[in-house]
């Protein structure tokens, strides 16, 4: 006699539900996909510009930011090498991929975000794993030795064991609506304060408002409480506020209000590669060179409208010239070129994040099989988890690794 399948269903057809379903598919389990959209891995189309960074070129684990244990989350991510996620994507689902150096991404090589969303479902009906769309999955209720799965129609499935993938509360029109948080909290995880993380701030001052459009490469340091956070990488000045890579790196900072509290936080900002000294040396008049004006010396390093801006922010003259340049107004200037203070008056909040902060304490969670301590069958993966990483398919990766863990974990549990 043939021992039955192990049922399993996968809630959510995101990143990390669909690489789980692919995996307890292919270690033996009748796997169902739940996926209350129509159309599934709807991050997966957005991400990236619609490009999909669907790894980093290479990991730095130190850039993950959780409140749980670091060793747990190292684990977690060391489970599932990122050479090994290379040669999946690549050997597995086919997708060539091409790093970019200048950003330290890996996207597909046909630059398609759809190839990856529709590679991963492929791949999953491919072994077997039946899709569910439009189906909204509304409780998990452990039921003796199996579990309950209702739907919001008012159906119920049983399952031996349940992957819950329902991402975090980033972006809820891609799905995710915080569901899968409020499943887990209701059946008793400890759950680490989420917040709103990868998102643009907001400034209402007006000091930069005529620069929105303006983007160049600068160093952030953001300060709240005990809390700091410094990023390299791109910066925008949009017509609310400031985005690109290094804001959204550092607006974890500030988007922790419990924590936070009345700590306003303090952005500091490096707006080029030149430090005190080079700067010191760039804007000393040198033989001919006092003719030249400190504006034409802050263009070689900034964009036009910028270089206005700040020699006004810093109090100088924009028809100076490196001779005319006092003491004083060289020392204001430089401060505000190296260490300038970046007025902010919020964030764009879940709208715009493009993760969740926070989620389930990594400490529920078995980091081998991703089973929860709390309730054996019940499996979690993906954003709801109390981790995330930078800008540059970090986020994937954990949604990969994890997916991955938890639908072998899964179908491999007896
Ligand atoms: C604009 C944007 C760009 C991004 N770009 C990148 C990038 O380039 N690289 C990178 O690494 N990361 C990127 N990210 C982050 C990345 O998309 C997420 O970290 C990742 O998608 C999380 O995967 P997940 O499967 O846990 O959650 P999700 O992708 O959110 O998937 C959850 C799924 O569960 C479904 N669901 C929710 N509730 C229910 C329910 N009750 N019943 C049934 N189904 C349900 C949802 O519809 C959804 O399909 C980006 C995010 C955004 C918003």
């Amino acid at each position: 006699m043939t021992t039955p399948r192990r049922r399993l269903v996968v809630i959510g057809a995101g990143a990390a539900g669909t690489m789980a379903a692919i995996f307890a598919a292919a270690g033996g389990a009748e796997t169902v996909l739940l996926e209350r959209t129509k159309d599934a891995g709807r991050k997966i189309l957005v991400s990236g510009g619609g490009r999909c960074n669907v790894l980093p070129m290479q990991l730095d684990e130190t850039r993950f930011v959780t409140d749980s244990s670091v060793n747990t989350l190292r684990r977690i991510v060391r489970s599932w090498p990122l050479a090994e996620q290379r040669a999946f994507f690549e050997n597995e689902l086919g997708i060539p991929l091409v790093d970019e150096p200048e950003s330290l991404k890996t996207f597909p090589a046909s630059h398609r975000a759809r190839d990856v969303r529709d590679g991963l479902l492929a791949l999953a009906v491919r072994n077997g794993v039946t899709l569910r769309m439009e189906t909204q999955v509304r409780d998990v209720v452990p039921v003796d030795q199996s579990w309950r799965i209702d739907l919001h129609d008012g159906e119920s499935i049983t399952a031996d064991a349940v992957i819950l993938a329902c991402g975090g509360l980033s972006v809820p029109n891609t799905g995710s609506d915080g569901a899968g948080l409020d499943i887990t909290r209701a059946l008793g995880h400890t759950m680490h304060e989420t917040y709103p993380a990868l998102t643009p701030l907001l400034d209402q001052s007006g000091a930069f408002a005529s620069l929105s459009g303006v983007s160049l490469t600068v160093t952030l340091t953001a300060r709240a409480g005990a809390r700091t956070a410094t990023a390299t990488g791109g910066f925008l000045f949009t017509h609310r506020g400031y985005s690109g890579p290094s804001v959204l790196d550092i607006s974890h900072v500030f988007t922790r209000r419990g924590e936070a509290g009345a700590a306003p936080g303090r952005l500091l900002v490096k707006w080029t590669a030149l430090d005190d000294a080079q700067w010191e040396s760039a804007l000393k008049p040198q033989g001919p060179q006092g003719a030249r004006t400190v504006l034409a010396t802050l263009r070689e390093e900034l964009p036009d409208r910028l270089a206005m801006v700040l020699m006004r922010i810093a109090t100088v003259e924009p028809m100076r010239t490196l001779a005319e340049l006092r003491r004083d107004e060289r020392l204001r200037l430089i401060e505000t070129l190296v260490r300038g203070v970046l007025p902010w008056s919020g964030d764009e909040g879940y709208q715009k994040a493009e993760v969740t902060g926070g989620g389930v304490s990594l400490a529920d969670i078995d980091p081998r099989t991703m089973e929860s301590r709390r309730h054996p069958g019940l499996y979690l993966c993906g954003e709801l988890l109390d981790a995330f990483g930078p800008i540059g398919g970090y986020n994937f990766l954990w949604a990969w690794a994890t997916g991955r863990a938890a639908g072998s974990g899964a179908a491999s549990q007896r």
